[in-house]
């Protein structure tokens, strides 16, 4: 997908189409391996037994194929007043910004 890196899109700080940058938002990583659910589940596999909650995978992973593509975080900021904001494309696999 190509971006331009350069839009002229509505402002609302402004409240008009004013010329603003494109910047793409790098991927930010989730959690720290130590989240509320990774606690949970040690205080569960820490007795004896299970509980038989860990005997099938979870339906997240029965049900859903793994996506091939990751949703676009973009981050425009405006040309006059320099508000920032993120809007978000439809899924693709590549993204490049193209200048002109
Ligand atoms: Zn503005």
């Amino acid at each position: 997908m190509k971006i331009p890196a350069k839009m002229r899109t509505f402002c609302r700080n402004c409240n008009k189409h004013t010329p603003h940058n494109v910047k793409i938002e790098k991927a930010k990583q989730r959690g720290g391996g130590m989240n509320q659910g990774s606690r949970r589940a040690e205080r569960w596999t820490s007795r004896i037994g299970n509980h038989g909650r860990y005997s099938r995978r979870p339906i997240a992973s029965r049900n859903m194929t793994t996506k091939t593509t990751k949703k676009v975080d973009l981050r425009l900021t405006c040309g006059e007043c320099g508000k920032k904001w993120s809007r978000s494309r439809p899924r693709s696999k590549r993204v490049e910004l193209i200048r002109r």
